[in-house]
């Protein structure tokens, strides 16, 4: 384990054979231990109530027992809740600013579930296509992010009608898939593969680990049952923009907590303050949601006072905007919206119900 991996934030699937090895599912602390060596892990945790990615403190992985997934999506290691971009100090009629030393630090993010990583890859596109974030960035270009795959789905999944399914490895370095006693590990991308190649104690596959993989990853994404049909959704949503009746109905449950934005995969909307004390300062971005009635404030006004408006542009902009641009939807039906809603609202509904308008 002496030599570093380097990893860039798209992944290289140049060559498509993925490197393959197991290791018993009672060794996963052992495998820790020995990545923690050359990455900063994180591991599903749970605090109080909810549970999210949080550094591994050495421990076993008993969160194999209990993850399913976490509450608090993997976005928050690399756009965090809040976070310090500058400091600033006030000198007679200007001021001197101090950068904040960006987070470079290599990380693992271990689990990761395939809705997430996808997830991952949808934000690349906003913070490194659209325009480049440095904070994003830097936490982005280094981390392997070690997927594993669903065999316990949730109701509110809907991710084969995105495209993907339970042990999708589109946007993960290396995949892990239970097999029983034991997890197969793929090295799926480049580093993943130098990872995986170069880690002690793995073992070779068989055959027959291969097939019961093989029938795992089949038996998983039958269980996914939830489907939204996408089929011309940037188009239903196009025409049914002014159908006020329409989104007065969709939104008269939501109660604009937040939390659906909030802890989606793929929201990244943020604001910006200035904490200031005496003649010191720091200029602090913390997460933001547009379900939040003063989200859209602005000096003259206010273009989105209306709840229904708000939860339109919810769903306008995962299903037809972020398509516009980037032509991806902004949505990977990993269902937290769904599950964690204090109300019930259900993101699979709305976009199974909006229909085209002829006129
Ligand atoms: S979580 Fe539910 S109630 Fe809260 S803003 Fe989202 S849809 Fe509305
Ligand atoms: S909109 Fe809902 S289901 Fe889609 S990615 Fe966000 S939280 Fe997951």
């Amino acid at each position: 384990m002496a030599k570093k991996t380097s990893k860039k934030i798209t992944p290289d699937k140049s060559s498509k054979e993925a490197m393959a090895k197991k290791i018993n599912k009672g060794d996963i602390g052992k495998l820790l231990g020995q990545w923690s060596q050359e990455f900063a892990v994180f591991v599903p945790s749970k605090e109080g109530d909810t549970t999210k990615m949080v550094g591994w403190g050495g421990e076993d992985a008993e969160f194999l027992e209990w993850y399913r997934n976490t509450v608090m999506p993997p976005k928050a290691s690399f756009l965090p809740m809040l976070e310090e971009m500058f400091r600033f100090q006030k000198d007679k009629g200007s001021y001197k600013l101090d950068p904040t030393t960006l987070d470079d630090q290599e990380k693992l993010i271990f689990a990761i579930r395939p809705c997430d990583a996808n997830a991952l890859a949808i934000l690349d596109m906003t913070f490194r296509d659209a325009y480049e974030d440095p904070y994003y960035l830097s936490r982005r270009r280094n981390a392997l992010l070690v997927g594993l795959g669903c065999t316990n789905p949730y109701d509110s999944c809907f991710c084969t009608s995105m495209g993907s399914n339970p042990f999708d490895s589109t946007n993960v370095d290396i995949m892990l898939t239970d097999i029983g006693d034991e997890f197969l590990i793929e090295g799926m991308t480049e580093p993943g593969k130098e990872l995986v190649g170069k880690t002690d104690g793995l073992a070779e596959v068989t055959t027959a680990n291969v097939v019961k993989s093989e029938e795992v990853k089949k038996a998983s994404s039958s269980k996914v049952t939830r489907e939204v049909n996408t089929r011309d959704i940037k188009e239903r949503l196009a025409s049914s923009f002014e159908d006020e009746d329409y989104w007065k109905n969709v939104a008269e449950k939501c109660i604009s907590c937040g939390v659906c934005t909030l802890l989606c995969p793929t929201c990244y909307c943020f604001d910006i303050n200035d904490e200031m004390f005496k003649q010191q300062g720091a200029r602090l971005r913390s997460w933001d949601s547009c379900a939040f009635p003063i989200y859209t404030k602005m000096p003259v006004e206010n273009p989105r006072e209306e709840k229904w408006q708000r939860v339109r542009q919810k769903v306008c902009h995962k299903y037809e905007f972020y398509p516009m641009n980037f032509d991806v939807i902004a949505c990977t039906g990993c269902g937290r919206c769904i599950r964690l809603c204090p109300v019930n609202w259900d993101i699979a509904q709305t976009i199974n119900s909006v229909a085209a308008k002829t006129s």
